[in-house]
């Protein structure tokens, strides 16, 4: 819109395409189309092309080349691992563990798992949103078969213990898996180093395109295949391949990962100049996620006496892009499964905001955001009976 401002604030939902990304990928839409699975010379660019991806994919999480199978995004990384793991250890048993917090891939593949005989533990999460390794252990059985844990939350931002969980999945010989899609380019990934078995991600969270993803299944690991048919991805996953979609992928996680320190560094301290800001600014605000163990762009914040749809359509209005939560979730009325897992009650969850920092984000967006957010809440706290009634009775308040 001309003379309109944008301030996009919404970076964990999805990124735009990095310049040097789609640079990459151009050919590939237009002098090199060829079907790499084509036996003559001019298929072989393509096949090529896919290869060096694979490396690049590769070498950004400390994994092999032949260790990653691209996919059509971070949702089908996700469902291929529990029900690829599920159907192809269920001799050895039925029961699989994971998080009340996962992104609803995870959560939906569960249930889908659970209509075909297998049995779920959903672990808790403390108020910051991180699991208990005790719990964890405690929940294992002889049944066990996967271990899966999201690295980072997409909308509280809280990075759960990878590392540990690794260990502990090692030492009782259950496979674990990963949900990355959140935290490739935000943090320092070795799959080797923290015995990851699978991983999931997607580059359209790192300035990458949309559509396409990885599976990183360490070598050795028994799984089904999701999707059946041609023998693309070593017979292990089929369809087409997405050429330009994995170069970019290949560009795009190569820049996310050779920078992640600078780049961090950049953004938390923005995140932090707009987090200050807000609390100074914004009474009966809280702080939702793990104040230090938490991705680098996130922002997630409760504000008492207020609806998140009211917020978000206000600050629309000032051309603010954000979120209440996970953009999968957005227009139901339900609140957030995330935000009630940290045990916020439910008129509190209705009033969270999420903001994500990126690549695009600049000082002034801050600035922007900074003046006009404190302000809309103002006006919706100065339209709420519950904003009215807390007002005259002069509760004491917590949050
Ligand atoms: C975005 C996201 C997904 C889904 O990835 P898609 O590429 O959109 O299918 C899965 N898990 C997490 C944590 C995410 O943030």
């Amino acid at each position: 819109m001309e003379g309109k401002r944008l301030v996009y604030m919404d970076h964990a939902a999805t990124t735009y395409v990095k310049p040097e990304v789609l640079d990459a990928m151009m050919p590939y839409f237009t002098e090199n189309f060829g079907n790499p699975s084509s036996i003559y010379t001019f298929s072989r660019k393509s096949k090529s092309a896919i290869e060096e991806a694979r490396e690049k994919v590769a070498k950004a999480i400390g994994a092999k080349a032949d260790e990653i199978y691209f996919t059509g995004g971070g949702s089908e990384a996700d469902n291929w691992a529990l029900k690829g793991i599920a159907f192809a250890n269920k001799d050895k048993g039925n029961h699989i563990i994971t998080t009340k917090i996962e992104h609803h891939a995870i959560l939906h593949a569960c249930e889908f798992l659970e209509k075909n005989g297998f049995e779920i533990t959903y672990l808790n999460v403390d108020e910051n949103g991180m699991i208990s390794l005790d719990e964890l252990e405690r929940a294992i059985t002889d049944k066990t078969i996967l271990i899966s844990i999201m690295f980072a939350n997409n909308e509280i931002g809280t990075i759960e213990p990878i590392k540990e969980i690794g260990e502990i999945a090692k030492k009782r010989n259950i496979y674990f898996h990963t949900d990355a899609v959140q935290a490739v380019g935000n943090v320092k990934i070795d799959v080797k180093d923290m015995n990851i078995d699978l991983l999931s991600l997607a580059a359209h969270k790192f300035y990458g395109p949309k559509g396409v993803g990885a599976l990183y299944i360490k070598k050795g690991v028994k799984i089904e295949n999701l999707i059946h048919g041609g023998g693309q991805e070593r017979k292990r996953r089929a369809g087409t391949e997405n050429i330009p979609g994995i170069v970019g992928l290949g560009k795009a996680i190569e820049l996310a990962t050779s920078d992640i320190d600078s780049h961090n560094e950049r953004i938390i301290k923005m995140r932090d100049r707009l987090l200050e800001g807000i609390m100074e600014k914004i009474p009966h605000t809280k702080l939702n996620g793990h104040p230090e163990k938490r991705l680098p762009g996130n922002i997630n914040v409760s504000f008492r006496f207020i609806e998140g749809e009211s917020l978000l359509l206000l600050l629309d209005q000032s051309g603010i892009c954000a979120s209440t939560g996970s953009a999968c979730s957005s227009g139901s009325l339900d609140p957030s499964h995330v935000l009630l897992a940290i045990g916020l009650p439910h008129e509190i969850a209705h009033g969270s905001l999420r903001l994500s920092l990126g690549d695009a984000t600049k000082e002034e967006d801050i600035d922007y955001v900074l003046e006009v957010l404190p302000k809309i809440v103002q006006r919706l706290r100065d339209m709420s009976p519950l904003y009215e009634t807390f007002k005259h009775k002069g509760e004491t308040i917590n949050v």
